[in-house]
């Protein structure tokens, strides 16, 4: 059986359903109230060697395919290429330069030949493989290089369609590697951008009590995803030092993330207002700034607006060097402050602060917390 295309995000989540005979997953009618979490989770110093036991566990069948680009290749696609081929599973690898539709469409033209995927990277190379394993029912493991946002253990994968970027909705992972000592190699930047990602779940929180939501709100994924923030908040200093305990909190708070959208059925808990200011900069900024650092530095205004601690974020912010204003983020006050006041025409069905506060107000709050000015 074949699963049809995913579809672009537009307030519509596909139903989705796991079979438990089979390890694909396909589309199907999904049980109200159901959940789709990745079966196995292994986070820790040198877990990717356990790759091949991973792999008998989860009882996935025998040709695999490794999604990567030229740097991740070398960090740690041969590694994993050679402990599955010893464990007699016959790999093939691609390496991708960008996640659009054509790469996409590239990586699915495999599908014929292979049996599970593998996305090995800090983003592209799991988004092509993450859609291309929806898309064509083909078991999907994630194996993050980096922690630089939530998306290598959550169900949506953004992919650029002519020239623009779009979030779609696949499943998440069947398995999540992430191996602490290959991460903890990745630019500082990276984890700073991480840890933006994961700090923004606060407001993205709030935003999602706000009145007048659909009646989605979900009390304890939204206190995951709430714990995972605050876990990092409180552990900034070990995140700071770079070491691979830092790391780790990170990498587990960004996957408990992934967990709490996968328990809520949308991304809510991880996604407020500050994740649309962070999309608008995506679609109409020449350069953007990573994922991270926009919804990071989005959730300090956005916190400002709720009557929150906005300046613990922000020092938060400032204790991984992550950025706190326009300067920081290479991006003009002009385009920041329309950032802010055109979010609301991001997916408007999704009710936030930057919608409900007026024009002035956002206006005060941006100057106020010092992004720009
Ligand atoms: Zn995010």
């Amino acid at each position: 059986m074949r699963c049809v295309k995913g579809r672009v995000l537009s307030g519509y989540v596909q139903q989705i359903y796991l079979n438990p005979h089979f390890v694909g997953i396909c589309m199907r009618s999904r049980p109200a109230r159901s959940m789709i979490l990745p079966r196995m989770v292994v986070t820790g110093p040198g877990v990717i060697e356990q790759i091949p036991a991973i792999i008998a566990e989860l009882d996935i069948p025998e040709r695999g395919l490794i999604v990567c680009d030229k740097n991740t290749f070398e960090i740690a696609g041969k590694q994993v290429m050679e402990y599955l081929e010893a464990g007699s599973h016959p790999m093939q690898k691609i390496e991708i330069s960008g996640a659009n539709i054509e790469e996409l469409e590239r990586v699915e033209s495999y599908s014929d030949s292979i049996d599970f995927l593998v996305g090995l990277g800090g983003g592209r190379p799991i988004d092509l493989a993450k859609q291309a394993g929806f898309n064509n029912d083909i078991p999907f493991i994630s194996i993050p290089t980096a922690a630089s946002h939530d998306g290598f253990g959550s169900a949506r994968a953004s992919i650029r369609e002519a020239g623009r970027k779009t979030s779609m909705q696949a499943v998440p992972p069947m398995a999540v590697v992430a191996d602490t000592t290959i991460i903890s190699k990745a630019p500082k930047r990276l984890l700073a951008a991480g840890v933006g990602d994961i700090i923004s779940n606060q407001t993205a929180v709030l935003d999602w009590r706000l009145e007048g939501q659909k009646a989605d709100y979900s009390e304890y994924s939204a206190a995951l995803s709430e714990m995972a923030a605050q876990l990092v908040e409180s552990g900034i200093q070990k995140v700071a030092s770079g070491n691979e305990e830092g790391v780790r909190l990170v990498v587990k708070a960004l996957i408990s993330s992934g967990v709490a959208m996968s328990i809520a059925g949308t991304s809510r808990p991880a996604s407020g207002g500050e994740h649309k200011f962070s999309h608008w900069l995506d679609a109409n900024c020449d350069s953007p700034a990573l994922h991270g650092e926009q919804c990071g530095l989005g959730s300090i205004a956005t916190m400002h607006l709720h009557g929150g601690d906005w300046e613990k974020i922000r020092d938060t912010l400032k204790a991984v060097n992550a950025p706190i204003t326009s300067k920081d983020l290479g991006i003009d006050d002009e385009i920041i402050l329309s950032a802010f006041l055109n979010a609301k025409k991001i997916r408007p069905e999704r009710i936030t602060i930057l919608d409900k506060a007026p024009q002035d107000q956002i206006e005060k709050a941006v100057l106020a917390t010092g992004i720009i000015g």
